[in-house]
């Protein structure tokens, strides 16, 4: 087999697109825990995945397999305010690595030290944002969701100042690409202020070659990047909703334009539903509540759609129309997604009344305060036959559960597709274990004190969210009342 070894598409692009930058040296690494089954995939020899080399490298000490790190420069919206020049602070592209099925896949180093865009910030890393990014980009792959992974998790040995000291840690991240709306962003800034520059088309045609080559047989690449785009966001806003995630920090520059879920900073579950719910200590508008991410979506997209006039259409009327038409297809399609996935939920697909029926259920919800991945849970189990004492348990109102529950039967028998086919759609869409906040954060704290079995027992558990699995029935279970988390941080 030959050997292992990154290749570098991204650094072909021209010298405004980035800076080679080399990780910094850490005292002393420790291989937390590692991939095997991505590793695998990758090509990565598991020998060598095992070895105390493997540690110097997914710390950043030693850069072997023709490994060339760069730091990719990005602006972006955050919170709705324009920051020019924002870039990869504390995370580093190390190469990329063509996997087993032919993907071209971006290895990145998170917390590998300062770089020309780390502005103010030590290009650090604590060991709590690296276990976080770990157990819940995980999950969401497990879950079905498009996410970057997590190839490793190592502690540095360091200590990084924060408001408190804390254990230092890198995080290897593992993604299609690490092109966002805000690198789009960057270079129509760059296009404007300096004519004769073209390097969104650069750009776009780096993405359309690399992540939708279909676009190129449409009569407008550009329209259809676009469009493709906008679908793959709007799927994957739906899949969040679906699973009562709040992503916590849906600025333009975290926001990636293959689609997948990227950058877990604050990012929660909800448990008691609330459709206006947000964790983020910064969000203070709820401008990323649950129930807001839709919206918010869209507004980023917008920005990539402005990103993008130039090459639509020389006239900027005609372009900015163009923009709006495809723009204005988000929101359809996201509805009726997200209408999908619920009715898959509630093992109704094929009702009329799926709309007005989901507004209602969200409203019994909140009143009764239940938490979001139960009541889907249970209602599964009484679909497969269970009593509906533990599904009614949830509402506060019994009597309001039991209406509730009234309505859904009717609906359900009335269903035409057969009940065991909906059955396990509803056991394929209703997850039995999610990433509950306070478990995370559980194994958070005891990381910090060097002790990992809460996090490795998590992520085992997490790894398969659909099946019961015997001894873990409290990963199940929403939060004690002194467990409860209410407010979660950026990971910086
Ligand atoms: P985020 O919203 O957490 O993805 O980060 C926004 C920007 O801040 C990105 O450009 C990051 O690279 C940068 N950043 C965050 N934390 C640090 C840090 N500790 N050192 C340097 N840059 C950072
Ligand atoms: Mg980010």
């Amino acid at each position: 087999m030959p050997e292992f070894s990154f290749d570098h598409s991204y650094a072909t692009l021209p010298e405004a697109f980035y800076s080679p930058t080399q990780p910094a040296t850490v005292p002393e690494p420790y291989l937390i825990k590692t991939n095997e089954t991505l590793a695998d995939q990758l090509g990565i020899d598991l020998e060598f995945l095992h070895s105390s080399e493997a540690a110097e490298f997914f710390a950043g000490n030693k850069m072997q397999f023709n490994a060339a790190p760069i730091a990719m420069a990005y602006a972006g919206h955050q919170f709705g305010g324009w920051s020019p020049q924002l870039g990869d602070g504390r995370a580093l592209l190390i190469g990329e690595v063509v996997d087993k099925d032919g993907l071209r896949l971006d290895v990145q180093l998170k917390g590998s030290g300062r770089t020309p865009y780390s502005r103010g910030g030590d290009g650090k890393s604590g060991i709590g944002p690296v276990l976080r990014e770990y157990i819940v980009s995980e999950a969401m792959a497990a879950l079905g969701v498009p996410t970057t992974r997590a190839l490793a998790a190592v502690s540095t040995g360091e200590t990084i100042m924060r408001e408190e000291p804390l254990p230092g840690a890198v995080f290897t991240r593992v993604a299609q690409s690490h092109v966002r709306v805000g690198t789009f962003q960057y270079f129509a800034a760059l296009d404007h202020s300096t004519p004769g520059n073209s390097y969104v088309k650069t750009l776009a045609d780096y993405v359309i070659d690399r992540h939708y080559p279909h676009a190129r047989d449409d009569t407008n690449p550009y329209q259809a990047l676009l469009r493709s785009i906008i679908k793959r966001q709007a799927h994957l806003i739906a899949q969040w909703m679906g699973l009562g995630f709040i992503h916590g920090v849906m600025n333009t520059d975290n926001m990636q334009v293959v689609g997948e879920t990227i950058d877990y900073g604050p990012c929660a579950f909800i448990d008691v539903f609330h459709p206006d719910k947000k964790f983020s200590s910064i969000d203070r508008q709820g401008r990323y509540a649950w129930n807001n991410q839709p919206n918010i979506g869209l507004w980023n997209l917008a920005r990539l759609a402005e990103a993008l006039l130039p090459l639509f259409d020389e006239d900027e009327t005609i372009a900015i129309q163009i923009a709006e038409t495809i723009a204005g297809e988000f929101m359809p399609t996201f509805h009726q997604r997200l209408l999908e996935i619920f009715s898959e939920k509630v093992g109704l697909p094929n009702s009329e009344k799926i709309d007005a029926f989901m507004q209602s259920t969200f409203i019994t919800m909140t009143k009764n305060k239940v938490d979001f991945t139960l009541f889907f849970r249970r209602l599964t189990q009484v679909a497969g036959g269970a009593n509906s004492a533990d599904f009614l348990d949830l509402f506060e109102e019994y009597q309001a559960g039991q209406d509730w529950l009234d309505e859904w039967s009717e609906l359900y028998d009335k269903d035409e597709t057969s009940s065991s086919e909906r059955l396990k759609r509803m056991q394929e869409r209703n997850p039995i274990y999610i990433p509950r906040n306070h478990r995370v954060e559980q194994a958070i704290q005891a990381g910090m004190n060097n002790d990992f079995t809460l996090f490795h027992e998590l992520v085992q558990v997490l790894s398969n969210p659909f099946e019961a699995q015997d001894g873990f029935e409290k990963y199940e279970l929403p939060p004690l009342p002194a467990e409860e988390v209410r407010r979660t941080f950026c990971g910086t």
